[in-house]
């Protein structure tokens, strides 16, 4: 099948790389060209634009941070829809808002073409291994055509809905995702400094019902070692808390504690840590209180 990937970033390079191994004649485009380099050393073709991509593909993907960015690609000069004609398929990997993806969706239906929100969950690990979880909304019937594309880089495609219905359930996710983790900092600093080490607090947390995933993937090689390499920026974490927000105003929904969070990665990226890994965020507590939740997990 001819695939164009738009947007070869922590998450897109390695879906494009798992579209690319299955076979598929790709075309490929980013602002970065030289993040195109290692797929057009492995055959790819380049496009300079996103029309150009799209008129060399039968599916486009587009994999990019956030709705501004989407809504630029798809709707702007030499953008998606100016080369895209029916029959083809949009499908939108980004966690985008709902509100944006519904527009797009119904821009692409004028045009004869089908369109599929995608976001996915399970970070640059899942997408290097081929094990994320993919969130889909849109036609149902397009989503099992689909089915065996999406598992040649994701092995966890779930339906969730009509359009919108796969960003509502991704903004859910990192709404709990995102807002747990100052709590955990919290947690920890509490722990800490009340005279327990960082990996006993861990393993007794893992134990017990205070343990979440959030913990597991961030703490033992990430906080405990002072390593906040992305991963999942501030940045996009911050982006995230913000459309689950914008979704909960939307819906007249009153919410108190995202908004709390988000004002955490808000402070954190306004301090120059907005590049780093959202486990950053736990940086902000840690100078408040005063203690720093470092430890060697492997010599425990
Ligand atoms: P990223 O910033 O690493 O990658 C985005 C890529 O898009 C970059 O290569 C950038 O150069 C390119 N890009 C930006 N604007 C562009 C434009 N106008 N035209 C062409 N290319 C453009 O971000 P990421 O971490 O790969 O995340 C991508 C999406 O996946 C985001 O919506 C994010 O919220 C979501 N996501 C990320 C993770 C994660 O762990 N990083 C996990 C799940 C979902």
């Amino acid at each position: 099948m001819k695939v164009g990937f738009i947007g070869l970033g922590a998450m897109g390079r390695h879906m494009a790389r798992h579209l690319q191994e299955a076979g598929h004649d790709m075309t490929v485009h980013d602002i970065r060209r030289e993040a195109a380099t290692p797929f057009l050393e492995a055959g790819a073709d380049w496009a300079d634009t996103p029309k150009g991509v799209a008129l060399a593909s039968e599916v486009i993907l587009t994999s990019l941070p956030g709705p501004v960015d989407v809504e630029g690609v798809v709707l702007g000069p030499d953008g998606i829809a100016d080369g895209i004609t029916s029959g083809q398929v949009y499908l939108d990997l980004s966690t985008n808002s709902p509100v944006v993806t519904r527009r797009l969706h119904r821009e692409m239906a004028d045009r004869g073409v089908e369109m599929l929100d995608v976001p996915v969950s399970g970070g640059t690990v899942g997408a290097e291994a081929g094990t994320l979880s993919m969130l889909v909304g849109g036609d149902e019937e397009l989503f099992n055509r689909m089915l065996p594309l999406l598992e040649q880089f994701g092995d966890k495609p779930f339906y969730c809905g009509p359009s919108g219905a796969g960003q509502v359930c991704k903004l859910v996710n990192n709404y709990i995702s995102l807002s747990i983790q100052p709590l955990l900092a919290e947690a920890f600093t509490i722990g800490v400094k009340a005279g327990v080490d960082p990996v006993t607090i861990f393993e007794a947390v893992s134990r017990s019902t205070g343990n979440t995933p959030s913990m597991q993937r961030r703490y033992p090689t990430g906080l405990f070692k002072g390593n906040f390499a992305p991963g999942f920026t501030v940045n996009l974490g911050r982006k995230d808390l913000g459309l689950a927000i914008d979704l909960a105003k939307d819906f007249d929904v009153p919410v108190q504690y995202g908004p709390l969070s988000w004002k955490e990665y808000d402070e954190t990226s306004k301090r120059d840590r907005g590049l780093l890994d959202t486990g950053a965020v736990a940086l902000i507590q840690e100078e408040r209180a005063g203690v720093e939740i470092r430890a060697d997990i492997d010599a425990k």
